[in-house]
């Protein structure tokens, strides 16, 4: 019996996670998970699931949930991502929150020696160097749930990691694949909403748009791979069928494949080294499906991969700057206060205006983190 705890459950990513959980519990309990401002389905949740620990993320909120069910602890805000992440009881932690605020209670899980299977990749972003070193040095294993670095992990599962040449990240190309750079100009927030293959949450649907959801997947790969940037490509290809590969010196590369569904990446964190039957889950079936298509990735095309791969390449405080940028560039576009190629001139604006620091500590990040937003805030009023 594993024991849960999950961050991010009124997400994509958490609800899902929560269908594994409920599906098999003879293998799972939850014990405690977060939600944000959804108080109606974190009701919902609570009744179903009868946790130990909730945190919302407003005082106010944990104060009348509390009245509702006394026999439940409830907590808020950073503090409370934290109690949840590192609740004494969880094996496993389960980071589906979306954002760089999910960095502290990853490095608080990581001290209590967790296993931690981390969706949230704007951590990994914001401060990769910090979460591996600790990672390290507190004996935590961190498995990928995002499903490229599933399928990298995977396709390298019993090999010799020296042997590695490349790694080769599939992308989709997100809502507008088939529009030119000249017509992104009047695309709307409900455009970009309509991924073709994958259903997820509003920020990294924007993101797979724009295409930063695969420069900050380089960077991911980077991080929990010690990948060279030069050894890192991103290949597009329609279908998402292959989710991700990797080569080895003697030309051999090895895939993983499957028909998109993410509660396999998110099931195969929490089983491995075994594997599970997913309950409903849809067998790839290859002859059905006929022709994979493969396209090499344009920069001018996609600017904001390239922007990504430049501050990766640089290391150090660029990446969060980039990535709180990028953050609060999404939250306007979904506010309808920009447009969608604004998204990516903040980005750059914010990026080409930045004082990089090398090997940041936690508090040189969480100042930039919040200075970024602030910017970006400020550049658009
Ligand atoms: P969603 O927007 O669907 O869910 C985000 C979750 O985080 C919700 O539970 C939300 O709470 C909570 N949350 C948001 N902001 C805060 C905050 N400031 N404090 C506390 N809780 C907060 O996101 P996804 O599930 O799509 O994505 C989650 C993470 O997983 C992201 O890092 C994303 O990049 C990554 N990921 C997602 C994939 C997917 O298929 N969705 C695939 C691969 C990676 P509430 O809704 O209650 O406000
Ligand atoms: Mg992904």
């Amino acid at each position: 019996m594993k024991k849960i705890s999950l961050l991010g459950a009124t997400g994509s990513i958490g609800l899902q996670t929560i269908d594994i959980v409920l599906a098999n519990p003879e293998s799972f309990q939850l014990v405690a998970f977060s939600t944000g401002r959804n108080i109606e389905k974190t009701r919902e949740l609570v009744t179903q699931i009868k946790p130990e620990l909730v945190s919302v993320q407003q005082e106010e909120d944990a104060r009348v949930l509390q009245q509702e069910f006394p026999h439940v602890s409830f907590t808020y805000g950073t503090k409370g991502l934290i109690e949840v992440a590192t609740h004494p009881e969880t094996t496993v932690f389960v980071n589906a929150v979306l954002g760089s605020v999910g960095l502290e209670s990853t490095l608080a899980a990581i001290h209590m020696s967790k296993n931690i299977a981390i969706a949230n990749k704007e951590t990994l972003v914001t401060a990769g160097h910090l979460v591996m070193a600790e990672a390290k040095k507190y004996n935590a294993p961190i498995l990928p749930v995002d499903s490229e670095h599933s399928a990298l992990y995977q396709s390298m599962n019993g090999e010799n990691p020296k042997a590695i040449e490349r790694l080769i990240l599939t992308a989709s190309g997100g809502s507008f694949r088939d529009k030119t750079r000249a017509e992104l100009q009047g695309v709307t927030v409900k455009d970009a909403l309509n991924h073709p293959n994958w259903s997820m949450g509003a920020k990294i649907t924007i993101d797979s748009a724009t295409m930063m959801n695969k420069g900050l997947e380089v960077i991911e790969a980077h991080v929990l791979f010690d990948m060279p940037y030069d050894n890192i490509d991103v290949l597009l290809h329609r279908e998402s069928i292959i989710h991700s590969m990797v080569e080895y010196h003697d030309t051999s590369v090895m895939a993983q494949l499957g028909t998109p569904d993410m509660r396999v990446p998110i099931q195969y964190a929490l089983t491995f080294p075994d594997r599970i039957p997913l309950i409903g889950g849809k067998r790839l079936n290859l002859a059905e499906i006929g022709k994979l298509h493969f396209q090499e990735v344009d920069f001018e095309r996609y600017h904001a991969l390239k922007l990504a791969y430049d501050a990766g390449r640089m290391g150090g405080t660029i990446l969060t700057a980039m990535n709180a940028a990028n953050e609060a560039a999404v939250a306007l576009f979904l506010e309808e206060k920009i447009t969608f190629l604004e998204i990516e001139a903040c980005i750059e604006r914010v990026m080409d205006a930045h004082n990089n620091i090398l090997l940041p500590d936690l508090e040189t990040i969480l100042h930039v983190d919040s200075e970024t937003r602030k910017l970006v805030r400020n550049m658009v009023e």
